[in-house]
């Protein structure tokens, strides 16, 4: 579509949007007499209105039943887990009995790769992409020492050719090609949490199997942002937080998918009382029986004050859609991009996006590289109520959220952008 940068044409895209009115269940942090412009959905979600009253039912409930509130709870505590599993299935495209809401993003991602990092013989390398979350470099090196191995040989990390910003797919198949019976897991994100890249998760799959290796995604940037198709994708694995697009508070509950293909199996695993077969959980036998649905993989009881958030989150989810959310989100990062690069074009080629353009390799994120003084013009967007992201030395990141965010948002933010780069804010 033609965009024009004018707040009567943001705000008629907006009244044509029927996501709209999502906007007035969550809570913006307030500058001046206003919201700020919120564009850190992908670091931290807002609050949903409804977070305050699901956190006093369990409190209530507490204090109502004390230990009676497993199961006489309104939502019992004992299965609470459950009730999150329908809308999880649906967020991102996946069976019900591939995924578990538990634990947090990087725990999740140990437990999954004790099953699914099992180097043997040859086979003991991981691929995946230049400077993931750093988070996951740890994790990856702390499970190949487990094995008595060394990172340095069975690390292997893609990086995009000289020059360029984000990695060319053919790249990370021929890659995958190469390592072939060296490779034991691929594990890339979903959208790289620096440039914004979304990666082709079936592609990488396939070619993954097709040497003999597995397939796992860390999706922190791309639950709740990406259109997802996990089961048909036929990933091994994946995981995902829930305080970055989902909207579900600090250190909050997170996600694991674990395709169909492996339920039911005898994989290894670390295991614990929750994964137990919930028919004979409190039997206490001695011999673990584990569930027969991704389920196997918890280890703990459910922490029911994140999962009371998470619960109102999905929900929202529910209603919205992500195929709506999608629609919106191309169009919301479109104006966005468009708005960047005309602030751009009038300084002289300030801003190179590296976000790649096409929607099938970007989520809502746009990651720009700012030449010359951009921690000053960082500095002066916030001054002015915008909410964004620098990482040194050079990168700008912001992400219009289709849950929340407005077209007017994005007019706005070009408006105090024009603004920083002139030296004023
Ligand atoms: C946000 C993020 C994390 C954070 O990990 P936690 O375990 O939730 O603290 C890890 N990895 C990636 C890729 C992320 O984007």
């Amino acid at each position: 579509m033609t965009f024009e940068n004018h707040l009567s044409f943001a705000q008629q895209l907006d009244a044509q949007d029927p996501l709209r009115t999502f906007r007035d269940e969550f809570l913006f942090p307030e500058h001046g007499a206003g919201p700020v412009i919120y564009f850190t959905g992908n670091s931290l979600g807002l609050q949903p209105k409804g977070a305050h009253a699901a956190l006093k039912q369990e409190l209530d409930d507490w204090a109502t039943f004390g230990v009676e509130g497993h199961f006489a709870a309104k939502h019992p505590w004992y299965s609470y887990h459950e009730e999150l599993t329908a809308s999880t299935a649906r967020l991102v495209g996946a069976l019900e009995e591939e995924v578990v809401v538990m634990n947090q993003l990087t725990s999740n991602l140990h437990f999954l790769l004790v099953s699914f990092y099992r180097p043997k013989g040859k086979r003991v390398k991981i691929l995946t992409e230049q400077r993931p979350f750093p988070s996951d470099t740890y994790a990856f090196a702390s499970q190949i020492r487990f094995h008595g191995l060394d990172p340095d040989i069975c690390l292997v990390e893609m990086r995009p050719r000289a020059g360029e910003h984000t990695i060319r797919h053919e790249d990370i198949i021929a890659r995958i090609e190469e390592l072939g019976e060296e490779l034991a897991l691929v594990c890339f994100g979903g959208v790289n949490f620096l440039t914004g890249q979304a990666f082709d998760i079936a592609g990488i799959t396939a070619a993954a199997h097709g040497v003999g290796a597995y397939a796992g995604f860390d999706l922190a940037h791309a639950a709740g942002n990406l259109h997802l198709k996990l089961h048909d994708s036929s990933a091994d694995f994946a995981c995902w937080c829930s305080y970055k697009y989902l909207n579900s508070g600090p250190g909050a509950v997170a996600g694991a998918f674990v395709h169909q293909r492996h339920l039911g199996q005898d994989l290894p695993r670390f295991a614990g009382w929750w994964g137990h077969d919930k028919k004979e959980r409190f039997k206490m036998e001695r011999t673990f029986k584990p569930m027969p649905t991704a389920e196997a993989w918890q280890v703990s009881n459910a922490p029911v004050f994140t999962m009371a958030i998470h619960r109102v989150a999905l929900e929202q989810f529910d209603r919205a859609g992500m195929e709506r959310l999608r629609a919106k989100s191309i169009r919301l990062s479109g104006y966005l991009r468009w708005i960047i690069e005309e602030v751009s074009t009038d300084h002289g080629g300030l801003f190179t996006i590296i976000t790649p353009k096409d929607p099938a390799q970007c989520g809502a994120q746009l990651s720009i590289l700012v030449s010359g003084d951009g921690r000053s013009i960082f500095k002066r967007l916030t001054d002015q109520g915008v909410f964004c992201d620098w990482r040194e030395p050079d990168v700008l990141r912001m992400a219009p959220v289709p849950m929340y965010n407005s077209f007017e948002d994005v007019w706005r933010f070009g408006q105090a952008l024009r603004k920083a780069v002139s030296g004023q804010g």
